[in-house]
This record gives C-alpha cells, sequence and structure tokens, in this order.
C-alpha cells in the first residue's frame, strides 16, 4: 500500500475526508454555508423548548436507548474512525466500543447530578434545581472523533438543552455517524451536525446560542473566548497540553520507560494527555533510556489495515510539519537524535527519542501532538519539579517512583490531574480537568455534567414552631 502526504483538507461547499495514509477519499460532506447557521441555531431553540420540557428521567430512558444502536454499530464506527483519522484498528474500535458499552452508566450518573437537591437549616428550606441551558454548541476536535464529541453531547443533551455539533473539519464523517445513531432516538432538531472550520466554528460562536463546549487547541480556545465575551456566553474550554512525566531516583525503571513509550506514541504522539516531556534522575537514566530506546524499536507505524501496526500516521502534513520543525530546533540547540527523527512516507513519522532537551527549545514549550519522547536528564527531585512546572500548560502529569516519595512529589505538580505510577486516567466519576491555560470546565463528573445546566436555587420559610 502506498502512502501519501496529504495537504490540509480544502473547506469549500464539499468536505472531503481522506485517509491519512492512502490519501484516498473516505467520503464527503456538505459543509454549513456559515449564512445558514442563524437557521440552525433557530430550529435549535424551537426544539429545545419540547426537548426541556420533557421530564429528566425520560429524557435518559430516551438517551439510553442510542446505546444498544451504538454497540451494535461499534465496529463500523471504530473502523470510521481509524480511516479518518489514522489511528491503529485497536485504537479506533477500543474508542468506539468504550462509548457504547459506558453511555447507559454514565447517563445513570448524569441523572444523579442533574436530580433536584434539598437544603435546609434552622430557617430555610431550599430547592436547588439543574434546569436547562438552552442550546448549547459543541465544537470538537479530531484526535478522539466520537469521544470528545460524546464527552460534550451526551451531557447537554440528557440536561434538557438542543446541542449543534461541529465536529472536526479532518474528521466529519465519524462526528455524522455518531449524530445519526443518536438522532434515530431523537426528537427532530435536538442535536444538529454543522459541517466546516473555523468559520463555522466562529459563526456558531457569534449567534445566539447559550454556551459553547469547546475542546481543542490553545489558540482556538482563546479566539472563542474572546468573541464570546461579548455576549458574555458560558465556555468550557478543554485546551491542548506539554504534559511531563518525572521519573524519579526509586522509581521501578522498567515500568516507567513502558509508560514513557506508550505515552508517548499511542495515537502517533496525538493525545491531549500524551507524554510531551520526560525529567529523569540521573542516576537511573541510563537504565531508563535503554529501556525506552527497545520499546520504541518495538514500534511500527503502518495503516489501520496491517494488523502488525502499533501507531497509526499523522493525521494530516501540517501537523508532520510542525513536529519536524521542533526536531529541527531541538537539534540546532543541542539534543541528540536516538531514534527516529527523520521524515516517514506520506504523513508517517517514525517514534522519535530526544535526550538532552533544554527549555530554551519549542519542543520544551509548545505543544508537540506527535510521536516524540524528549527526554531532560536531572540531577534532583526540585530540578525536576521546577522544569515539570515551567510551562504555562497543565492538564495532566505523572510520577513514577516509590509510593509516599511519587506522592509527596505529585502534591508539588501544577497540573488538573496527576497519575501516580501509571496514567492520569481517575477512577470512574472523576472530572476530566485542566489547570492553568490548558483550560476551564470538566469532562465528565458530577461537576461536568452541571456546566449544561443553569442552577435555579427555590427557597422558602419554614414554619416557626409555636
Ligand atoms: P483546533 O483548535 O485546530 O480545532 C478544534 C475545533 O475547533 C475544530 O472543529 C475546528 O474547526 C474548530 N475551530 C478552529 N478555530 C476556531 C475558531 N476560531 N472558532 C471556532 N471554532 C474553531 O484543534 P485540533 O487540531 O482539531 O485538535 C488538537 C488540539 O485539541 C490539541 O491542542 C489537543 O491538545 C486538544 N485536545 C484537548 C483535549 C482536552 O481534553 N483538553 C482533548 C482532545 C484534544
Amino acid at each position: 500500500m502506498t502512502t501519501t502526504q496529504n495537504t490540509p483538507k480544502t473547506v469549500d461547499a464539499t468536505l472531503v475526508s481522506t485517509d491519512p495514509f492512502t490519501g484516498e477519499e473516505v467520503g464527503r460532506v456538505d459543509v454549513t454555508p456559515a449564512e445558514a447557521i442563524d437557521a440552525v441555531i433557530d430550529k435549535a431553540r424551537d426544539a429545545q423548548q419540547r426537548w426541556a420540557e420533557t421530564p429528566l428521567a425520560q429524557r435518559i430512558e430516551t438517551l439510553k436507548a442510542a446505546g444498544p444502536l451504538l454497540a451494535e454499530h461499534a465496529e463500523e464506527l471504530g473502523e470510521l474512525i481509524s480511516r479518518e483519522q489514522g489511528k491503529t484498528l485497536a485504537e479506533g474500535q477500543g474508542e468506539a466500543a468504550a462509548v457504547a458499552g459506558g453511555i447507559a452508566a454514565e447517563l445513570d450518573r448524569i441523572a444523579e447530578a442533574l436530580s433536584p437537591e434539598a437544603l435546609e437549616d434552622e430557617h430555610t428550606r431550599s430547592v436547588l434545581h439543574y434546569d436547562p441551558l438552552g442550546v448549547c454548541v459543541a465544537i470538537t476536535p479530531w484526535n478522539f472523533p466520537v469521544l470528545m464529541p460524546h464527552w460534550l453531547v451526551l451531557p447537554a443533551l440528557a440536561a434538557g438543552n438542543a446541542v449543534i455539533l461541529k465536529p472536526s473539519e479532518l474528521t466529519p464523517l465519524t462526528g455524522q455517524r455518531y449524530a445519526e445513531l443518536l438522532n434515530r432516538v431523537l426528537p427532530d432538531g435536538v442535536l444538529q451536525v454543522v459541517h466546516g472550520a473555523d468559520a463555522q466554528g466562529k459563526a456558531l460562536v457569534a449567534g445566539a446560542v447559550d454556551l459553547i463546549a469547546f475542546t481543542g487547541s490553545r489558540d482556538a480556545g482563546r479566539h472563542i473566548m474572546q468573541a464570546a465575551g461579548k455576549g458574555l456566553k458560558r465556555l468550557i474550554l478543554e485546551l491542548g497540553s506539554k504534559d511531563p512525566l518525572i521519573v524519579l531516583d526509586d522509581a521501578d525503571v522498567e515500568k516507567a520507560a513502558d509508560f514513557a513509550a506508550m505515552n508517548s506514541f499511542r495515537n502517533c504522539g496525538q493525545v491531549c494527555v500524551s507524554t510531551e516531556r520526560i525529567y529523569v534522575h540521573a542516576k537511573v537514566a541510563d537504565a531508563f533510556m535503554d529501556r525506552l530506546l527497545a520499546k520504541t524499536a518495538d514500534m511500527k507505524p503502518g495503516h489501520y489495515t496491517d494488523a502488525d501496526a502499533t501507531m497509526g500516521p499523522m493525521v494530516d502534513a501540517r501537523q508532520k510539519a510542525h513536529v519536524l520543525a521542533q526536531i529541527e530546533d531541538a537539534k540546532a540547540k543541542g539534543a541528540k537524535v536516538l531514534a527516529g527523527g527523520s521524515p516517514g512516507e506520506g504523513n508517517l513519522m517514525p517514534p522519535t527519542v530526544l535526550l538532552g532537551v533544554t527549555h530554551d527549545m519549542d519542543v520544551c514549550r509548545e505543544e508537540t501532538f506527535g510521536p516524540i519522547a524528549a527526554v531532560q536528564v536531572v540531577s534532583d527531585d526540585e530540578e525536576a519539579l521546577r522544569l515539570a512546572n515551567d510551562s504555562d500548560l497543565g492538564l495532566g502529569g505523572v510520577v513514577f517512583g516509590e509510593q509516599a516519595h511519587a506522592a509527596q512529589i505529585a502534591r508539588r505538580l501544577q497540573a488538573g490531574m496527576i497519575g501516580i505510577n501509571k496514567g492520569i486516567g481517575g477512577a470512574t466519576g472523576s472530572p476530566w480537568v485542566g489547570a492553568r491555560q490548558s483550560g476551564y470546565g470538566y469532562h465528565g463528573s458530577r461537576e461536568g455534567h452541571r456546566q449544561f445546566c443553569q442552577l435555579r436555587v427555590v427557597s422558602e420559610a419554614k414554619a416557626s414552631p409555636d
């Protein structure tokens, strides 16, 4: 199979989605003209009024009916993810299966979070109601083309809102298919899809909507925040990151290196909580590097139909050029390339290991979003912490070390989600949350589900005892 380097996809009247490995067309969708977006919002407003009158329990039951449909189509949806985005079939199907399999339990948690709550003191009885907000816009990225829409669309709908989803222009077919499946159980107009790129995103943000839930890059998040400011619109921003991994002198080095390889290279490094910087104590640095390089050599980039492939290509030529520019900058400033480093065929980018990176290099400061393990050897914990916290981003962070020692370091790491001897994923019900410029707001969790609501507090005096 031949590889082709995709140029960034053009957005005219039709959006052509292509396989990032072969360049072949996967399918096409009509772009929503920016001037048609007000009509989409009007339709959402109209549908939302009836949907909001549907009791919460009934909305939850309606949405639960989408579970079996998503499960029935999970394989097909998973393959579509891989075709459009390039990730391996295991990754694509894993994403689709996680969404389909988790929907019923997630809806139960949403129902619990949105049920009225009673509070009472000596004089007053209050009830906290979680009302719908109105029309919500979900603008999503391409790297998890079903999971990212799902994390926003499901709680927003359950809360009684109408939702307008704008999937990434790089993965429109997956977003479209996901919405089609949900729409088989939803009333007309409650969930609509707008296709296009930033022009359509901007028109939605400028429209008469009540909440913009955005997952994507920091730059786009900054624009959206400015634009939403005019109407003081509510915002949820889940943005990029530069997650550090600290390997302490008492770490299980093999486990730390295995994690570093997995979390630097999965989905070709195109994950918001990828390991983007590695600080390893000098005492264990040699052993860590040996194992990291061995794991890197085991990686096999390829097409999703290649059963041996352990990672896919970059999503497009622009993303690949960005990664290569960071490697060139790091080399020019003294980093050593111990694996990979040169461009692969088409959009393929080999897993790359850099040693001796420093904070004057772009690779330590700007999100890479590509398969680079960038390593800096440190002499003690304080140096590791100082460097790990030297970023204005802070989605996740991971520490490997003896449990109590690692926990002590983790307490001082400035990030929204921290893993100790594991990735950042929290127990079921934990929020997905960023610190600093990685955004604000939550995915999942009680706090997250309530973001899609207007809280209304109704209080009455308690009868005074005679
Ligand atoms: P992107 O910001 O380029 O695009 C995201 C979405 O926003 C797309 O649908 C795009 O069309 C739209 N858009 C772009 N500019 C816009 C504007 N000015 N107004 C309105 N809409 C606009 O991001 P991407 O390249 O699709 O995704 C990669 C980024 O997403 C990375 O930075 C990654 O870290 C981040 N991300 C974050 C999380 C998280 O949970 N924090 C999860 C996944 C991805």
